[in-house]
């Protein structure tokens, strides 16, 4: 090949080819703009795009804007307000530092930019459509800066090929526009797609943003962290480990209030978990990380979306060990020490006080952080039937049938996760039961405490979900086939759902009219109560369908267990008691129900020869 002589490249083609690492689709543009909103200053910021943000991408703010020279040299590469010496670089602030993104844009798409400062009369406006020079006029507009994206990659048709559906590409736009949310709940943030509103938050403190954002029902499930070392504060989120998501994009890491990826850290967090995940799912986790800026590098990449980290190890340390300790003191794990002050929410205030990032929504004392969770989740399955005569017959067969399902293998179980439980096999010194509730038993450093209902459920729970895999059920045939009129949506379910209630053991038959016989049901339901079982599972699991549509299964899975199983209320004898304590640790996760309740407690010889002054 004929070498031809070096030259250097037009700043056009320059661009084009930085803007491939820099734009890689909608979403880039959108996190860029953010970015760019956020380093100015903004304290409320709109983000509309239109097909996914093919047709185009619009954010306004209302932070500092710029003069008439500065929006034209913001189009130029390597022009930043935000670095100018080579120190600066060593100790990022801002989300900014390259001055490429604009200029890459403009590169790939058609760009028009509207700003104003406060103390200018207009707003300039710059037009860079294709290669020809910025176009410049005034308009009026409140101070702060608008900046419309549109037809991106228009003039690269190889890379606008690779872009996905409208579809697919407002989800990636709406994850960079969510993580705004969560980590700058002082900003005002609407959020439209295709004329719609997506979501309008307005400032917040931190804890009603989350609640905004999550809902609710998701907050239940967290746990809160926070530790403090020299050089790096974490603090956050961790979901409890029933609250296993089936893939990673519950995964929040941000440094320095920067969203960023990193493996190193997500497997820290993973690596705490052993043990207390079910298997094929990932903790839910969010992380604030903040590090002094001269101790991790953010330019590791273009997208700034990795960062390298002077003590790495460290790192992976203080994380991992923080995960475990905050899994290990959380409620549902069994060694428990009785503080009075140590409750649900005992110590799960988190306070940002940030070194260069405070939260201007001040301290979170808002009593969200006093986690409901338990009481709202009691309220619904662990009530105390009020009169309800246990069936003294069904309840052995419910507790002891199929026992030798997994019976054979507790003892083992036990001994060989023998370090996640610091007790010998429960259950098979004396077992007590208190107020038809709870069941006592010593083990190896103390006494444990076991809530009846929740330890069965977690059994069936985890009964039903091996039955959907093997398919195999035999259940109790009835005597007399029950023949039940249910609502015409209820109907509708339990065609929908008929191969799972099989596969569970019901053996059902529908008959058009909105009627169902029931010939049989499974080994853990009691004979006599099929027809409000199956009611109850059914109003359970359109409760749940409603949080997760897909997770059919799962969903059927904990409907089922949670109504089958033995109540608060319920008398057990002995054998039944033991018998239900050798499938609980059975179990792949004995501490807590599918809910995310704990199951056992436990309280440790010290624990209890302290209160009594012994030592
Ligand atoms: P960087 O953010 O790395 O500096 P950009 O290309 O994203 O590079 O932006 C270039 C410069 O344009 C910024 O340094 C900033 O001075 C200015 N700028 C960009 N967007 C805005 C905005 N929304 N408000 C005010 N200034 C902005
Ligand atoms: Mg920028």
């Amino acid at each position: 090949m004929i070498r031809r002589p070096i030259q250097i490249l037009p700043e056009q083609i320059a661009n084009k080819i930085a803007a491939g690492e820099v734009v890689q689709r909608p979403e880039s543009v959108v996190k860029e703009l953010l970015e760019n909103a956020l380093d100015a200053g903004a304290t409320r910021i709109v983000v509309a795009v239109k097909e996914g943000g093919i047709k185009m991408v619009q954010v306004s703010d209302d932070g500092s804007g710029m003069d008439e020279a500065d929006a034209l040299a913001s189009f130029l590469r390597h022009a930043t307000s935000k670095i100018v010496t080579y120190e600066d670089l060593e100790e990022i602030r801002t989300f900014g530092f390259r001055g490429e993104a604009l200029a890459s844009i403009a590169a790939v798409a058609q760009v028009t930019m509207k700003t104003r400062r406060s103390e200018d009369d207009a707003a300039t406006v710059v037009r860079i459509h294709g290669g020809n020079p910025p176009r410049v006029t005034r308009e009026g507009r409140e101070h702060g800066t608008t900046v419309v994206v549109q037809n991106l990659f228009y003039n690269v048709p190889a890379r606008r090929k690779f872009l996905k559906s409208a579809t697919t590409e407002f989800r990636h736009v709406y994850d960079a526009v969510h993580r705004v949310a969560i980590s700058y709940p002082e900003i005002g943030l609407e959020f439209i797609s295709d004329e719609d509103q997506i979501f309008n938050l307005p400032p917040a403190p931190f804890p009603q943003r989350l609640r905004e954002v999550f809902g609710e029902r998701r907050l239940e499930a967290l746990i809160p962290v926070e530790e403090t070392a020299d050089l790096l504060t974490v603090r956050g989120y961790i979901g409890k480990p029933t609250f296993g998501q089936k893939s990673r994009a519950n995964q929040y890491l941000f440094l320095n209030r920067r969203y960023i990826v990193s493996r190193n850290i997500n497997h820290a967090v993973f690596s705490a978990y052993e043990n207390l995940l079910l298997k094929g799912t990932f903790p839910f986790f969010l992380l604030f990380l903040d590090i002094d800026p001269r101790r991790v590098d953010v330019n590791v990449h273009p997208s700034k979306m990795e960062a390298k980290f002077e003590d790495e190890q460290g790192v992976y340390h203080f994380i991992a060990s923080l995960v475990r300790k905050s899994l290990a003191s959380a409620d549902f794990v069994p060694s428990l020490s009785i503080r009075p002050e140590a409750g649900a929410a005992g110590e799960t205030g988190l306070h940002f006080t940030q070194r260069q990032h405070a939260w201007p929504g001040g301290t979170p004392s808002d009593a969200a952080w006093n986690f409901p969770a338990r009481e709202m989740i009691d309220q619904r399955t662990g009530e105390i039937m009020p009169g309800g005569a246990p069936g003294g017959t069904g309840l052995a067969g419910r507790l002891l049938g199929n026992i030798d399902e997994r019976f054979a293998a507790a003892g083992q179980t036990v001994g060989a996760t023998g370090d996640r439980t610091p007790m010998s096999v429960p259950g098979s010194g004396p077992v007590w039961q208190v107020h038809s509730k709870y069941i006592l038993t010593p083990v190896e450093n103390g006494l444990m405490i076991v809530d009846q209902h929740v330890a069965h459920e977690r059994v069936l729970y985890e009964k039903a979900l091996r039955r959907f895999g093997t398919g195999l059920t035999t259940g109790q045939q009835l005597l007399f086939p029950r023949t039940i009129q249910l609502l015409p949506s209820d109907y509708a379910l339990v065609e929908e759902l008929l191969k799972e209630l099989q596969q569970l053991g019901f053996d059902i038959k529908v008959f058009g009219k909105n009627t169902v016989v029931v010939e049989g049901v499974p080994p853990d339901v009691k004979v006599g109560d099929e027809e409000r079982i199956l009611e109850e599972i059914l109003t359970l699991y359109k409760e749940y369908r409603r949080d997760s549509p897909t997770a059919v299964r799962d969903n059927l899975a904990k409907s089922f267990s949670c109504r089958s199983a033995v109540k608060a209320g319920d008398p057990l004898n002995d054998t039944e008691m033991r018998s239900l304590l050798a499938q609980l640790f059975a179990t792949t996760m004995p501490y807590v129900c599918p809910h995310g309740r704990p199951v056992v407690l436990r309280i440790s010889i010290d624990e209890l020869d302290k209160r009594f002054g012994r030592t």
